[in-house]
């Protein structure tokens, strides 16, 4: 760790980022008098800004991808030998790290086998969905094309995942929107939407009572987050994914698990989908997989989704898609340290426990916090859902959340908030810190939030 460093140093830099920099998903009008926040340096979960403050970054890079932490050498050093080696061919062509990156990742996803590489979560979430079209074109006759996402799920940014995203937010002003794309209802049990009988089926059911009325014959995909994370950090309830799995086999509807947030550990398990039990057709993953050491993604799927775009005789039979940069060789290299790192580290147990005293240190925090509804989550992930009223459940509004997130990082810990996808619902604490966390750092976020939760709601 170099001495972190003094704000005069890098006061050109600010002025640099202030003209000339679009930060994503930001206003920028309040930055015409106050500073862009510029993280200069890492190293396990701390962060430094350019104003040399220190944090502890609980929410992995912002966005729940640096899963082993700031300041890893051997994962720069990997990524440097493979540049210095070769740094790039097109993916028609085959890289080292590509081919010993893919068999290692299919060692830890039995009944998978195929490994397709892109460059960002949305862009490995859009490859199924166009393999899904193709087999709708070559093998179904122009049936089973429509795709089904879930309300409050988020898969991305582009035309067609802002179709497939269950935001509304996210999704305004940005249409028109391609066909094929229809929502299934969320199956978050704190507002469930039905009374009767388990949640978990009912909610399941509700999935299967839209493909009815769409007709199943039209039906080719279901897209679903494992765990839902920015639309409220939601874990299915009990005898949901049973039941989505039988109505995925009656239909003959492939299951799509966008694995982007809980892939590689994030919830104890190398994949969230693990701690269910569920057999997908397509897994996709990116931020975590090289956890932010390079860009990666993967959409990764069975042998027989991948026989069907095999047939020598036909030229339009294959995949007709390329990604420049998809699987460039310093991606693999480092999903490949970054495995190297989960295992050796034993990461995967120290995620469990870890977000077992999380978790522990959470309920305390709803013990004390009238104003915690709900807290939920798997591993080193979990958020508390913010209410006015624990009876009527009602939200507090965004302001407020975002004065909890503001007066926890004055207490130097960035925690983050469910995004303002989901209107009026905006109302989760979302906290996911690197799967190297130590019990001190857990303890740390907590005490922060705890000061936070105090100030705000007194
Ligand atoms: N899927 C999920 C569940 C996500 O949370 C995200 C990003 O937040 C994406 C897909 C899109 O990934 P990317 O931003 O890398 O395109």
């Amino acid at each position: 760790m170099t001495v972190a460093p003094q704000p005069n140093d890098l006061r050109p830099v600010i002025e640099a980022d202030r003209r000339h920099v679009w930060h994503h998903m930001l206003q920028h009008k309040p930055l015409e008098t106050g500073d862009p926040r510029i993280i200069v340096e890492g190293k396990g979960l701390k962060v430094w800004d350019a104003a040399g403050r220190e944090y502890i970054d609980a929410l992995s890079g912002g966005v729940w991808t640096v899963n082993v932490g700031y300041g890893r050498t051997s994962i720069a050093d990997a990524v440097r030998d493979q540049l210095v080696r070769m740094n790039y061919f097109a993916q028609s062509a085959g890289s080292i790290p590509a081919a010993r990156f893919a068999e290692k990742l299919l060692e830890k996803m039995p009944g998978l086998s195929r490994v397709y590489f892109n460059n960002s979560g949305s862009e490995a979430n859009e490859k199924v969905f166009k393999m899904v079209r193709q087999i709708a074109h070559r093998h179904h006759g122009g049936g089973k094309w429509k795709i089904l996402y879930r309300e409050r799920d988020y898969h991305g940014t582009t035309i067609a995942t802002l179709a497939a995203g269950g935001q509304p937010e996210r999704a305004a002003m940005y249409g028109p929107y391609p066909d094929g794309f229809v929502m299934v209802p969320h199956c978050l049990e704190y507002r469930r939407q039905w009374d009767d009988g388990s949640y978990g089926e009912r909610a399941a059911d509700a999935i299967e009572e839209v493909i009815l009325r769409e007709g199943p014959e039209t039906v080719g995909l279901l897209c679903l987050e494992p765990i839902t994370a920015g639309g409220g950090v939601i874990v299915p309830p009990a005898g949901y994914w049973e039941r989505v799995q039988e109505i995925c086999a009656r239909y003959e509807i492939l299951l799509h698990i966008d694995e982007v947030v809980c892939g590689l550990g994030r919830t104890g398990t190398w994949f969230g989908y693990q701690n269910f039990g569920i057999r997908p057709d397509f897994v996709t993953m990116a931020k975590g997989v090289a956890s932010g050491y390079a860009a990666i993604s993967c959409t990764v799927t069975t042998e027989a989704v991948f026989e069907r775009f095999k047939d020598g005789a036909d030229p339009m039979a294959h995949f007709r898609d390329i990604s420049t940069f998809g699987g460039c060789a310093g991606g693999p290299a480092a999903a490949l340290e970054t495995m190297r790192i989960i295992e050796d580290e034993g990461l995967l147990d120290n995620c469990l426990a870890m977000g077992a005293r999380l978790r522990a240190n959470l309920e305390a925090l709803k013990e004390k916090h009238a104003v915690i509804g709900d807290v939920r989550g798997m591993g080193l992930f979990q958020g508390a859902e913010l209410v006015k009223d624990r009876a009527t459940r009602e939200p507090v509004d965004e302001p407020s959340i975002a004065r909890v997130v503001a007066e926890t990082a004055a207490r130097g810990v960035m925690i983050g908030a469910s995004n303002r996808s989901v209107p009026g619902l905006n109302n989760v604490l979302c906290l996911a810190p690197a799967l190297v966390a130590s019990a001190a750092e857990i303890d740390a976020i907590t005490a922060a939030m705890d000061g936070a939760l105090s100030a705000v709601f007194p």
